[in-house]
């Protein structure tokens, strides 16, 4: 006999890994206990020597999917001669637990097979969950996780339920939100007036409607979404319409793997990544002569893809798909989450609700993630990863971060631990004020923190700085935006400094007062040394430029051509009227309301305008999106570009490559070309800076972050270009590299402050 004590951690609580040690430990004949604690799960088992080898085979090879072991201790103990039987003892259910609360999981294969199976009690019932999947998050209104402090309170266990629950064997054992046709939430049908529509079946009502071309607004796990057919033109056509969204694309979700692979290119290792418990959209590209409706993303070849992830999603999509599924919102609004909102959009935008009487206590978008050249790159940390924590260097007092002002996600500290936020949108919209103040006073109270330090971009006029001078603090850590999304990919890779840090971005206030963009910084968490720069174009008009890219590029005409630029412009630049043109050069040639930036984003603007794909946006990145859907086409060019040093810092001049591209035009060179070597370019400039800093700096090692890296194309072509010159690259995986992640740098440039004193 002997008697080993293992200790686990790692996402091993609340995802179904007490019920599996426990059915390992029974078959193995093992006596002994499982249960929670503070560093995870401890489990001591009891035996023949040869099961116990049995059992930790077992354990390691046959986990709950959604489990994860990081590390395992064992140690012996002294056998215990009258111990009968295995148990689950019950968790210490502290506050601290929080590893114990996971994010919303999809629905499993085994609650899927029984939905759709049907002799099963729970056929086609679209509540259905077990220990291994089902809400979490959203339905949680406090901490410690119990089923008192979740929306199903509400709904008491029939008996059958209650049994599953209780019974250690069973897969529903300790399943909080357990319900089923007799005990649990129910659907409903509301038409367009709010009325319970008088149906047998609202999910099938639901179908019928949307096989009509009708818009629905679904209720999910952290919101509504709005839905219709993704292959009719027309239905797309008047979502977009109704929804006040022009072209930024709509997310797609298939019925399964297979119609996925119908309608898209994608990759085994992308269809995986759907299959995820997190379920997010990937972004994949969609076939050739797909009959998907292009006006699901008209600007672009990519597609967001996701799978069912509830058994509603399912039990729905198994008779009506592709759906287009996206927020159900009003433009750049939160995501609608209550009944009492469902005005908003009901009548307005969809014509029917599918709606159900479980709450949603927590609103939560989808997460959005990209796969390059095979490794995930997170888009959008959301729905199915908050609040998992991600592990810092260092530790500290609890920071809120307050992150930036568009796609804005905020960050919770608690020790070593950064909680970073669901997402919470653009700040610049009222209604997501109110919902990022409810956010950060519902994160600081379920992980029970009270931040006595605010961390918060330079920008004065950002919402999240306001509200950071608003907020009581005991101290405020304003932090450069970009070596804030330096900070985050170097905390996301636990990379201590110094870095070649390059942020590619849209705009963010530098600490000379001007607009920053494309930085080269020399930065460990504590500080950062401005070291290079992309050259500076002027912003005609101020920013507002930034939503008329042909501004820009006018600017980029005149800062090579001077008064030229006019002549030039009326020939390439057919979309700016002759009087415009001519004030917003007398803007330019005098500086005044033409602020400098040395904005990656704004280059691609420029060159975006230059070739007549984009005039206006009506999305942030759209004219980036449309520049790099066109040099995808293109065949291989590069043009000249030069490394002017200005006293210690290099500028990456574009001049030589505006002249090229102008001649370029004139030759009939094909757009796609010339949008190819404007990528080849810029990537061949960031390496050779970034070789030039490394041959005189401190180290090797670069960080690329910053939005401008979202696009695929520059971010492997600036990869393989470091990688040549002998550089090591990093880039981020699991926090988005545009504004989304940028509150993690700002937690981790605070606790390394606050460290410093
Ligand atoms: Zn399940
Ligand atoms: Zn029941
Ligand atoms: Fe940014």
């Amino acid at each position: 006999m002997e008697r080993v004590r293992l200790v686990v951690s790692g996402r091993v609580q609340g995802v179904g890994f007490r019920p599996t040690v426990y059915r390992h430990a029974v078959e193995a004949g093992l006596t002994g206990f499982v249960r929670n604690s503070t560093a995870g799960v401890e489990v001591e088992v009891q035996g023949i020597g040869p099961m116990i080898e049995v059992f930790l085979a077992r354990l390691k090879t046959r986990c709950p999917r959604q489990a994860r072991m990081d590390t395992l201790h064992a140690e012996h103990l002294p056998v215990r001669p009258d111990e009968q039987g295995f148990q689950i003892m019950p968790s210490e259910r502290s506050g601290d637990l929080v590893v114990g609360f996971p994010p919303d999981l999809a629905a499993c294969g085994d609650c899927v097979r029984e939905v759709l199976d049907p002799s099963d009690r729970r056929h086609g019932y679209p509540f259905t969950n077990c220990t291994n999947c089902g809400p979490r998050f959203t339905i949680v209104s406090s901490l410690p996780y119990d089923r008192a402090r979740t929306s199903m309170a509400a709904f008491s266990l029939c008996e059958r339920c209650h049994k599953e629950y209780t019974d250690p064997s069973d897969r529903r054992f300790d399943a909080q939100p357990n319900a089923c046709p007799a005990c649990g939430p129910r659907l409903s049908i509301l038409g367009a007036d709010g009325q319970v529509l008088p149906v047998e079946s609202p999910l099938l009502e639901a179908v019928r409607l949307l096989k009509e071309g009708r818009i629905g607004a679904v209720k999910g796990l952290g919101g509504y979404h709005l839905c219709c057919l993704a292959r009719s033109d027309e239905a797309v056509r008047r979502l977009r319409e109704r929804k006040g969204r022009r072209d930024k694309p709509f997310a797609v979700m298939f019925a399964d793997a297979d119609e996925v692979t119908r309608y898209c290119e994608a990759t085994p290792a992308e269809v995986l990544e759907m299959l995820d418990v997190a379920a997010p959209v990937v972004v994949v590209a969609r076939h050739a002569g797909t009959e998907l409706s292009s006006f699901v993303a008209p600007d672009t070849r990519d597609v967001g893809a996701f799978l069912p992830y509830t058994p509603l999603h399912h039990l729905l999509l198994k008779k009506v798909s592709p759906l287009v599924m996206t927020s159900g919102n009003v433009s750049e609004e939160p995501i609608t989450h209550a009944e009492a909102e469902l005005s908003r959009i009901l009548g307005k935008i969809a014509d029917f609700a599918l709606v159900h009487n479980r709450p949603i206590l927590r609103r939560c978008d989808d997460s959005v993630v990209r796969l390059v050249r095979g490794e995930k790159m997170v888009l959008r940390r959301s729905r199915g990863w908050v609040p998992a924590p991600i592990s810092l260097s260092r530790g500290g007092p609890p920071v809120l971060a307050m992150g930036a002002e568009l796609k804005n996600a905020f960050c919770l500290t608690r020790g070593a631990q950064a909680f970073l936020s669901q997402h919470i949108g653009d700040l610049t919209e009222h209604p997501s004020l109110a919902f990022y103040e409810e956010a950060i006073s519902d994160l600081c109270a379920l992980l029970g923190v009270e931040p006595g330090v605010i961390a918060h971009d330079l920008h004065p006029a950002y919402e999240s700085t306001r509200l950071a001078a608003a907020r009581p603090a005991d101290r405020r850590i304003a932090v450069q935006h970009h070596h804030a999304h330096i900070a985050a990919c170097m905390a996301e890779h636990r990379l201590e400094g110094p870095v070649i840090g390059v942020a590619m971005d849209g705009s963010g206030l530098g600490d000379d007062g001007t607009i920053w963009g494309g930085e080269f910084l020399v930065a460990d968490y504590r500080q950062y040394q401005r070291r290079g720069y992309l050259q500076t174009l002027r912003l005609p008009g101020g920013e507002g430029a930034i939503r008329h890219p042909v501004r820009m590029a006018l600017g980029m005409l005149h800062a090579e051509f001077g008064a030229e630029a006019d002549r030039i412009g009326s020939r390439w630049l057919p979309a700016l009227q002759d009087a415009d043109r001519q004030v917003l050069l007398r803007m330019l040639e005098s500086g005044t309301q033409a602020p400098v930036c040395s904005s990656a984003g704004r280059w691609f603007d420029a060159v975006s305008a230059l070739l007549g794909l984009c005039d206006t946006i009506s999305y942030e990145g759209q004219a980036a999106v449309r520049l790099q859907a066109q040099a995808a086409a293109g065949t291989s060019r590069e043009y000249a570009f030069a490394l002017d040093m200005q006293d210690d810092r290099v500028l990456l001049s574009f001049r030589p490559m505006i002249r090229k591209m102008i001649e370029d035009l004139h030759a009939s060179v094909p757009s796609a070309d010339i949008a190819r070597g404007f990528h080849e370019t810029m990537a061949a400039g960031i390496a050779a800076v970034c070789a030039r800093l490394a041959e005189s700096g401190p180290t090797d090692k670069v960080v690329l972050s910053g939005g401008v890296f979202q696009n695929e194309l520059l971010l492997l072509l600036v990869t393989d270009a470091l990688g040549r010159a002998g550089l090591k690259v990093y880039s981020h995986r699991e926090v988005p590299p545009n504004d989304g992640g940028i509150a993690l740098g700002q937690a981790a440039v605070a606790l390394a402050t606050m460290e410093a004193g």
